[in-house]
């Protein structure tokens, strides 16, 4: 038998098996410990439905890598759940799927230096190929079925290091693989949150009528955010200045990134001369701005560098530049998901502006793989709005109501 024909052969054998699987309703990972030392080949296999059952392929409309620190996570997300083998690569791992790709592969990330797609084993399926960095194994590889708005998706984290029981191994090391020893499933990271507390430093951002800095409520506001999604033990933290220092604009997504951010929200709260205007507004990134008063804004807040002498003629290229990316697309429909969640999941007392859901050109939003919001919190040229943003009752609904958002957004809570 040929290697090709023993894997195709392989693949028939773990698909009846993994359909087995399916009727007990378990997603696990599946092991085809026999396999391994024969052909080297599907170490694990995982299957969710039968392709003669859904005649039509399923289809990945975004893909993309997370840096978890200490795992780096693939996520497709497919329009239907889908049948997937996981197999050594020369150059790393491999995902044979049975689906059709219309996304943009993501760029490099974590221990993944990069990923390649090429035709399956079989008609209507594909490979996709994560090269790595260096020996890696696979934690965990499953589908999660949809929920809360998100289809179905396929997840992968891959960890640093040699192969043990209950991982893939890498080529090299693949005819020394062990049987499986059942073991609880490793936990996935906990979600990163980056809170962005706008303005600092050199730059106080509006000021208030009440004669308030927009720097100083950006960052009480974050600081209560943080403490209560804390609370919750369900996600991570992180602020991009956690005191009164300037940071420049293209540095917050970039340290969002660094993060390995799965959200990030930037604080802010408007002036405007004039005009009895107040209530909140929540923004997502898009080049051409939602409405004249959006790309007012976003041009005021896109100010805060040349405050301290920065260029600003960098930062439209660099906006048009991040919306080129498909998967920028994929970043700007979860964005705007979760702008709709914190709307949805807003304190009753506070007080919205008209037409609250905007987007513009905002340079603080520019991390092309994460989702990411800035919310005008309220307008300091309002008495009634700076008094509400200077009270921490005020402080304790708003962050509340965010936490309530991104608990709806990951599914979670309530
Ligand atoms: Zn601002």
């Amino acid at each position: 038998m040929s290697q090709k024909g023993a894997i195709q052969s392989m693949a028939v054998k773990t698909a009846l098996a993994a359909r087995a699987l399916l009727t007990i309703g378990c997603l696990c990972l599946l092991w085809m410990a026999t396999g391994i030392a024969v052909a080297q080949t599907p170490v694990q296999t995982a299957s969710v439905a039968s392709a003669r059952m859904m005649p039509e392929p399923a289809r990945i409309g975004a893909a993309r890598l997370g840096d978890h620190g200490d795992k780096t996570r693939f996520v497709l997300e497919l329009t239907r759940e889908a049948p997937f083998t996981i197999l050594p690569d020369a150059s790393g791992v491999a995902v044979e799927m049975e689906a059709a790709l219309d996304a943009a592969l993501p760029p490099a990330k974590g221990l993944v230096k990069s990923v390649s797609v090429r035709p399956g084993a079989k008609a209507g399926h594909l490979r996709l190929i994560l090269a790595t960095t260096g020996p890696a194994r696979v934690q965990l590889a499953e589908i999660i079925p949809p929920r809360d708005g998100m289809p179905p998706r396929f997840v992968m984290d891959l960890a640093a290091g040699k192969a043990g029981p209950g991982a893939v191994l890498t080529p090299a090391s693949a005819s020394m693989m062990s049987p499986p020893v059942p073991k609880e499933k490793p936990k996935p990271p906990l979600p990163m949150i980056v809170i962005d507390p706008g303005h600092g430093g050199q730059d106080p951002g509006a000021v208030a009528v009440s004669g308030a800095y927009e720097k100083d409520i950006t960052l009480a506001m974050a600081k209560e955010v943080r403490r209560q999604l804390l609370a919750t033990g369900r996600y991570r933290v992180a602020l991009t200045r956690d005191k009164d220092v300037f940071i420049p604009l293209r540095d917050r997504p970039a340290l969002a990134r660094a993060k390995g951010a799965d959200l990030f929200i930037s604080l802010h709260a408007d002036s405007i001369t004039g005009r009895q205007v107040r209530g909140l507004s929540i923004y997502t990134l898009s080049e051409k701005a939602s409405d004249r008063e959006a790309e007012m804004l976003a041009q005021r807040e896109n100010q805060s560098d040349a405050i301290v002498g920065m260029d600003l003629s960098v930062q439209s290229a660099d906006i048009a530049n991040i919306l080129i990316g498909m998967s920028q697309r994929d970043t700007m429909n979860q964005s705007r998901r979760f702008a709709s969640l914190v709307l949805k999941n807003l304190d009753p007392n506070v007080a919205v502006l008209p037409g609250p859901l905007r987007s513009a050109g905002f340079a603080v939003l520019t991390a092309p793989d994460v989702p990411a919001i800035l919310v005008e919190m309220g307008y300091l040229s309002h008495s009634q709005d700076a008094k509400l943003l200077g009270s921490e009752t005020h402080r304790r609904r708003m962050a509340g109501s965010l936490l309530r958002a991104v608990d709806s957004y990951f599914g979670v809570g309530r």
